[in-house]
């Protein structure tokens, strides 16, 4: 049941997006690494930011974004920049919204790099079931011709360097643990200095933990914050003037929301009372910022208390 709570209006409050092939708003970042820009401003309820590199030896591609029709208009945006082959995808985790267009860029001649832990919660429910909760979502038409196309030509668990073209382009499980996601990857270009950190950065909302671990994702911005970007494209929202703000930010925001739940936990509040001084969850939008900044609380809440009664070793 998760994913119905999760995403089951995450993209129904938008318009729905035309199915003729448009070619989305891009960036260029450096020459040759472009950004996908999504739908910045909406938070997790728009469509997700997607990338590109372009080499003499082909395209790596960062995300798919959340269906068939999206991923086929984000191979027609490659295809305007570049006449080079799609040889890459590398997913940066397993949310929907960030992998369901994977089928268009494998049918372009991508292969998948990706995390092999594939779960995205430790109440998801079947991948079959995630599928038609997510035609819901965004509509039968947007899906025609899915299926699932996450699983890895390439598994990356800890680190490594793709060399296409020239360019280094090194992918990397940003931490030992789970963060936003068992299987986050982050992709980084050292020459450029440019960094995909997928959702472990939202610009425009916060970054949800609630199928990872708030320790997890401290350790994963501390990998971030070493690798000292230059530019940082996050999962959803612009890109950011100052990576480090961005990286300060959300940190600021979890440790503020690890030491409020660890007060209440401590001082014997229950959750239902930890969660009164928050904003109520807005109906029908499990990924609203508040709805989000509510189940992150939650969340947080049960971890915070498991490390109290000393039942988490945690990082
Ligand atoms: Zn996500």
């Amino acid at each position: 049941m998760f994913l119905v709570f999760t995403f089951v209006t995450a993209l129904a409050v938008g318009p729905l997006l035309s199915l003729h092939a448009q070619q989305f708003p891009t960036r260029r970042l450096a020459p040759d690494v472009f950004a996908v820009m999504g739908d910045t401003g909406r938070g997790s309820e728009g469509r997700p930011n997607a990338g590109f590199i372009v080499t003499d030896s082909g395209v790596v591609v960062i995300d798919a974004l959340a269906s068939p029709a999206q991923g086929e208009r984000l191979v027609q945006t490659i295809r305007s920049a570049t006449r080079q082959p799609i040889r890459w995808l590398v997913l940066t985790h397993h949310h929907p919204d960030h992998h369901f267009g994977a089928i268009a860029l494998r049918r372009a001649g991508a292969r998948v790099i990706a995390h092999p832990d594939v779960s995205t919660g430790v109440d998801e429910q079947s991948r079959e079931a995630a599928e038609s909760v997510w035609t819901q979502v965004v509509g039968k038409a947007e899906m025609r011709g899915f299926a699932y196309a996450d699983v890895p030509d390439v598994p990356v668990t800890s680190a490594d360097t793709l060399r296409l073209g020239g360019k280094i382009i090194v992918i990397a499980h940003p931490w030992r643990g789970p963060a936003h996601t068992a299987g986050d990857l982050i992709v980084w270009l050292p020459d450029e200095r440019v960094l995909f950190a997928g959702d472990l950065l939202i610009e425009d909302g916060v970054t949800m933990v609630v199928d990872g671990s708030s320790r997890g994702l401290l350790a994963a911005l501390d990998t971030l914050a070493g690798l000292d970007a230059r530019i940082v494209v996050p999962g959803h929202g612009a890109v950011p003037a100052e990576p480090r703000a961005l990286i300060a930010r959300t940190r600021e925001y979890i440790t503020g929301l690890r030491a409020a739940m660890r007060t209440a936990v401590e001082g014997h509040r229950s959750l239902n009372r930890a969660l009164d001084s928050l904003p109520p969850a807005d109906e029908g939008r499990p990924v609203s910022l508040h709805s989000r900044e509510r189940r992150n609380a939650n969340r947080v809440y049960l971890e915070v208390e498991k490390e109290f009664m000393g039942l988490d070793g945690g990082p």
